[in-house]
């Protein structure tokens, strides 16, 4: 490479940076002072987000944001005002900082916001997502980020159009354990990966709640649960599949309605000849449980993904990393991606949501047509 294009590289690189300083410095204009020794003493400049949809998970995240070094709740948007009361209060966010769902596009100019994490049913996903990317805010939005890759895309193109980031909550994708079977296979520890076993479900209760009705769900078990059989696939193995057979069986169809799925088993190939065979349910317990085994060893995950601890052990013995509160740790390590430009060992953006969405719709027609679909992720 010639002197001019090691100059003309660095010119590039400087101008790409000096574009995305007014963006950052506009949207984190009070970042400086909440560094640490100013203001509550948290450590780099501090992520401030707010949460949509005030329902179960988003009341672990807001509690798990208390103890982030980096992640504060500064905004709520709610269409129940006794929740953005009962909220605001608990959690010490003003009333200028509260928002509905009719208003909430005015957080564009809301200096006190960063990032919107979306904690809402998974049908509300795009629209909402689009909505906070032009108001100029970054996109944290929970699992799955949409509910086909369609949606997803026009997520993807939404944010990267206003200049902001997406990212899914991926909470797994920064738990110790999970993380040291991830560096154990880079390091050759397992050998070629042979041989993945995903297991995710559970029975699921209440036949009238928004999980069941595809309305708001998109799916059925695939979209909340089995898709972590799927991203934990792709983790553990650390290729992208290249093809999907599946098969699903009802066994109650009054609960389970069209389109709401029960109980899907699915099989992914992989380009080294790795193989991964996956159980997504909402009629079993007791189903929790990565497996994998390569030429020289295995992992096993179990409980693999839920909230903790997770529990593991390889050929070499028990895994030890210590449990932190998964929500405290993501929501530490997105602030270090979306303020600092951090790179996660496994990503967490859209485009990692997007492979997840294409083979959740190569799963649905697999089951739809009984025959293999081929996978181009990219
Ligand atoms: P929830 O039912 O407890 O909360 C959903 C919230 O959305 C409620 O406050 C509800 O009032 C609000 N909402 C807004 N518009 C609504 C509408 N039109 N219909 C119904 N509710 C509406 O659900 P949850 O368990 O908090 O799940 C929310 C999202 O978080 C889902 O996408 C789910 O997959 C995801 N989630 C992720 C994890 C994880 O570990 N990453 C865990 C649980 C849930």
């Amino acid at each position: 490479m010639t002197i001019d294009h090691l100059r003309r590289n660095f010119l590039q690189k400087l101008v790409a940076s000096a574009a995305v300083v007014p963006m950052l410095s506009s949207t984190n204009a009070f970042a400086q002072s909440d560094r640490p020794g100013t203001t509550d003493g948290r450590q780099g400049a501090t992520l401030r987000v707010a949460l949509m949809g005030l329902g179960s998970y988003a009341e672990r995240v807001a509690e798990a944001m208390q103890s982030s070094k980096r992640a504060r709740l500064t905004g709520l948007i709610s269409g129940t005002p006794s929740k953005l009361q009962e909220w605001g209060t608990k959690f010490g966010v003003a009333e200028k900082h509260r928002y509905n769902y009719e208003n909430f596009d005015r957080i564009k100019d809301d200096p006190d916001i960063d990032a919107v994490y979306i904690i809402t049913p998974n049908t509300l996903h795009r629209d909402q997502a689009i909505r906070v990317a032009r108001a100029g805010k970054h996109v944290i939005c929970e699992k799955p980020m949409a509910v086909n890759a369609r949606e997803g895309q026009d997520m993807v193109d939404a944010c990267s159009e206003a200049g902001v980031k997406l990212l899914v909550g991926y909470r797994m994708h920064f738990e110790p354990k999970t993380l040291e079977v991830i560096r154990m296979r880079k390091a050759g520890d397992f050998g070629s990966i042979r041989f993945f076993q995903g297991l995710c479900g559970f029975r699921i209760g209440d036949p009238g709640q928004w999980r069941l009705d595809k309305a708001l769900a998109g799916g059925g078990a695939m979209m909340d649960i089995g898709i972590y059989a799927i991203n934990g696939a792709r983790y553990m193995v650390g290729e992208e599949p290249v093809w999907v057979t599946a098969q699903e069986t009802k066994t109650d169809p009054v609960k389970f309605k069209q389109g709401v799925d029960e109980t899907i088993q699915f099989q992914l190939g992989f380009p080294s000849g790795a193989v991964a065979s996956c159980l997504s349910t909402y009629q079993m317990n007791h189903l929790d449980r990565f497996f994998m085994t390569g030429e020289k060893g295995f992992a096993e995950l179990l409980p693999a993904t839920g909230y903790g601890p997770i529990e593991g052990r390889t050929h070499k013995g028990e895994l030890t990393q210590p449990h932190v509160m998964h929500q405290t740790l993501q929501m530490d390590e997105m602030a270090g991606i979306l303020l600092d430009g951090n790179t996660p060992v496994v990503p967490v953006d859209g485009a990692e949501g997007l492979k997840d969405l294409k083979i959740i719709d190569a799963i649905y027609a697999a089951c739809a047509t009984g025959r293999r679909q081929e996978l181009r992720l990219g």
